[in-house]
């Protein structure tokens, strides 16, 4: 396993309680829960139900607090933002599997939320994708589309 692979693995390891979460991230405890709730974070599940977090989400509760803070988005809105990411390039999946892929055609949710997905989504640990990785920087999502469409 290479630096890189190392580094994305550990990124992404069920690390904090929602107490340490709730501190490094400064958002009350409540609020976490809700995100969860709303789709919004997707945090590690131990077979006792407690959630854990990792460095990833981390990240993305911080990119939430800020389009909530700083850009006056509420949940749907952010819910509506992360849908416009086009996770049928970054996967990628074929033209064909795309129309059978609720993910593909909503425009209210991400597409880690969508109840029938594609065969190329339909096994896969949402947490470890690219997709649900994107925020870990608050990417501005029309430079990323830019690089990803090279336009
Ligand atoms: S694996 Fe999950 S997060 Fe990645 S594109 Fe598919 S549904 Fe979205």
């Amino acid at each position: 396993m290479d630096q890189s692979e190392n580094r994305d693995k550990k990124s992404t390891d069920p690390l904090y309680t929602l107490s340490v979460v709730s501190r490094l991230t400064n958002t009350p405890t409540h609020s976490i829960r809700q995100y969860i709730d709303k789709g919004l974070i997707l945090p590690f599940k131990t077979k006792s139900n407690r959630h854990l977090f990792s460095d990833v989400d981390v990240s993305r509760l911080k990119c939430i607090r800020k389009h909530l803070d700083e850009q006056g988005l509420n949940i749907a809105g952010i819910n509506a933002l992360f849908a416009l990411v086009p996770c049928w390039i970054m996967k990628p999946c074929s033209v064909e599997n795309r129309k059978n892929c609720d993910a593909y055609s909503d425009v209210t949710k991400p597409c880690w939320q969508a109840s029938n997905k594609g065969p190329e989504c339909r096994n896969t640990d949402c947490r470890l994708c690219p997709v649900y990785k994107l925020p870990e920087k608050c990417v501005n999502l029309k430079d990323f589309m830019k690089e990803l469409t090279n336009t």
